[in-house]
């Protein structure tokens, strides 16, 4: 058992707790990380505010992070100690017929097909003060030391900077990846991205590398629009700058809509915002952004019929 510092979220509503955790060996297929670094992403604070659905407290949240491997449980092969490694977020098996699919991200294991947040076999390698502590999407990277699935690991090159790489293990690879693959958007298209955090961000980058001809960033917060032309954005819009809806200021703009719209935020207003303002007849919408649990959007069916495509997004696709 190794003792470490973790962040330790015991309740829905109170800040993280810095406090000092026993974390167990890893069990048969599942390995021991020492995390180095480790991003913080809009949905950590979703489970903190109780927003997201079937999280357990006390939970160790944090799932963009990268680190090295300090021990690994029985028959695990892919890895050794002191490889450098990114906990996925999304495991990959490689056996279930979605892995099997190339169209698809997804896994049979993935934690959300199961409505607990234990590790998969429904126990913890975490405790504190005598008490139980949950796992987060199966990685909980808020801890010096965390125990995941080897289904849920990549190795990564011994060269690599995890300061900076963690960000593969969420908001970069989302952001990017919705744009590249979920969308696959087209040179010379027109892109709106709704939310400049760091997934809304990355969509801006994955727009520019994919050769859209105009990127359009949209945020309630001004200050985030220097970043976002210094990454490629070509216009950048405060729809608190406008007494109309802001899809029809989009739609004023490039005539028809957007080819494709990018909802980065999580909200119900800007999710109908984004698909309204991609064109009718083969405009993409993507949607990114969570949404509090048990929310639901209203919207017109016209929308749909009138030809736009309307996709969901995780993890980049
Ligand atoms: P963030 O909080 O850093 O950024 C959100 C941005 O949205 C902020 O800049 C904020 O000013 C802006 N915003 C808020 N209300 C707005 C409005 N009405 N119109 C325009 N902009 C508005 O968040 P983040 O970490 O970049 O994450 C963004 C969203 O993506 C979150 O909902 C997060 O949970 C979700 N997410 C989804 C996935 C996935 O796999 N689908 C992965 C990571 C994050
Ligand atoms: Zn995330």
């Amino acid at each position: 058992v190794i003792r470490c510092r973790a962040a330790v979220a015991w309740a829905p509503g109170k800040s993280l707790s810095i406090e000092e955790v026993e974390v167990a060996p890893p069990k048969a297929g599942e390995v021991r990380i020492k995390i180095v670094a480790t991003g913080i992403c809009h949905s950590d604070e979703h489970v903190l505010k109780g927003c997201l659905p079937n999280v357990e407290f006390p939970v160790i949240l944090g799932h963009e992070g990268a680190g090295i491997v300090e021990s690994i449980g029985e028959g695990v092969t892919s890895v050794k100690p002191g490889d450098k490694i990114i906990p996925l977020c999304i495991p990959q098996c490689g056996e279930c017929s979605f892995c099997l699919n190339p169209e698809s991200n997804f896994c049979q294991k993935f934690h959300i097909c199961e409505p607990q947040n234990l590790l998969p076999d429904k126990t913890s390698r975490f405790s504190c003060k005598g008490r139980q502590i949950h796992h987060f999407l199966w990685v909980s990277t808020f801890a010096e030391y965390t125990v995941v699935p080897e289904y849920a690991v990549a190795k990564i090159d011994a060269a690599a900077p995890l300061d900076k790489v963690c960000l593969f293990g969420c908001g970069f690879s989302t952001g990017y990846g919705a744009a590249i693959n979920t969308a696959k958007v087209k040179p010379g298209s027109t892109c709106a991205i709704f939310g400049l955090g760091g997934v809304g961000l990355s969509v801006v980058m994955g727009c520019k590398a994919a050769g859209a001809s105009r990127i359009i960033a949209v945020d309630i917060n001004k200050d985030k629009f220097a970043k976002a032309k210094e990454l490629g954005a070509t216009d950048c819009i405060n729809p608190r700058d406008f007494n109309k809806p802001i899809q029809e200021v989009l739609t004023e703009l490039t005539g028809q809509g957007v080819d494709y719209s990018f909802e980065v935020v999580g909200k119900a207003e800007t999710m109908i915002a984004a698909l309204a303002s991609c064109n009718m007849s083969t405009g993409v919408c993507v949607m990114v952004g969570v949404s509090e649990s048990g929310s639901e959007i209203a919207i017109d069916p016209m929308l749909l019929l009138t030809g736009r495509t309307w996709k969901g997004s995780m993890l980049g696709g």
